[in-house]
């Protein structure tokens, strides 16, 4: 199709799709989304090579969240089925990366449900990151919420790699998934973040009830930001969450984005994380050739995903590299 040849050419050439071009590719019927993840694929050797970035997560602190992002299953005011704990000791922690690095992940993130953790969580997260660091010698990322700059300075000093803060949803849509804080206020912690050289990790939920344009709206917002990685989520409804009823998205129109995404942000690692297994089920290989380069294995924060062994065979299969 000439319009996804020209656009890849755009990229190829160094320039940016436009807003406008991006809306023609999502229009595009389902008839040409392998041609369109073909040219996502091609992008995405170009600039990223073959190495997908396999990352491992924690939840080290679980649920009890003041805030209200009506997604989540880890606010503390939605009656969710989920295991809530305070922040977990640092041996059950460093196992776990020890688990992760034994697993063949690339790197390992330390996640917690806090708007921002208090002075004694903080201080035990630094020192928990530092003997890790020490001990099992694997990459370190974090996500703990809002960040001040003397915070994130620190975690910088104790060897975090990347910090995680996604701006979950578009400017425009933001205030139709959160009351009780702003699209504003995310990205003052992601420029945080950026300021004190720490890579950024910020990315989104699709599926949240965001129209196409602002779907779209979304990768253009990122990209401003330039992340070095950018984690894709599809919502996972869950009960008694205010978003419980949202469609479940079909997995055509999740490669679709992966792939238009790409062409928005052709150097930062798109990573599919949240929903992957749910939503995708055999269509994981062909979001990892159609733009995606990385993944999150073993599982989320409050809901199960693939072993690893499963997901590096799949990643070896398609003739990639972790
Ligand atoms: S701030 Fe994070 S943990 Fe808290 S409710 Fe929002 S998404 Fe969930």
């Amino acid at each position: 199709m000439e319009l996804i040849e020209n656009c890849m050419n755009k990229v190829l050439n160094g320039k940016s799709i436009t807003m406008k071009e991006a809306l023609t590719l999502a229009s595009i019927s389902s008839n040409y989304v392998s041609e369109l993840a073909e040219a996502a694929n091609i992008i995405c050797r170009e600039f990223n090579g073959n190495k997908v970035d396999v990352e491992s997560l924690i939840n080290a602190k679980s649920g009890n969240c003041p805030e209200d992002c009506y997604f989540c299953a880890q606010a503390a005011r939605y009656n969710t089925n989920i295991k809530r704990y305070p922040l977990l000791d640092k041996y059950t922690i460093t196992e776990s990366a020890e688990k992760a690095k034994k697993s063949g992940a690339s790197s390992f993130c330390l996640v917690c449900a806090y708007r921002e953790p208090p002075e004694d969580d903080f201080n035990a997260i630094c020192n928990i990151i530092s003997y890790i660091k020490d001990k099992v010698g694997i990459d370190v990322n974090c996500s703990l919420g809002f960040m001040t700059e003397k915070r994130a300075r620190r975690l910088k000093d104790v060897g975090v790699k990347r910090y995680n803060h996604n701006l979950e949803t578009c400017k425009s849509y933001f205030d139709k998934i959160c009351s009780t804080h702003n699209y504003n206020d995310r990205v003052r912690t992601a420029k945080i973040v950026k300021s004190v050289g720490l890579e950024l990790c910020s990315g989104g939920i699709i599926g949240l009830g965001e129209s196409l344009e602002q779907r779209l709206e979304l990768a253009f917002e990122a990209k401003e930001l330039e992340p070095d990685e950018f984690p894709f989520n599809i919502l996972i409804a869950r009960e008694n969450t205010p978003l419980a009823k949202n469609r479940t998205l079909d997995p055509l129109e999740i490669i679709k984005m992966i792939s238009i995404y790409r062409f928005i942000m052709p150097k930062t690692i798109i990573k599919l994380a949240g929903g992957r297994e749910v939503h995708l089920k055999e269509f994981e290989s062909m979001a990892l050739l159609g733009g995606a380069n990385g993944i999150i294995t073993g599982g989320y924060l409050t809901v199960g995903g693939n072993e690893a062994s499963r997901d590096l065979s799949m990643i070896r299969n398609l003739g990639l590299e972790v």
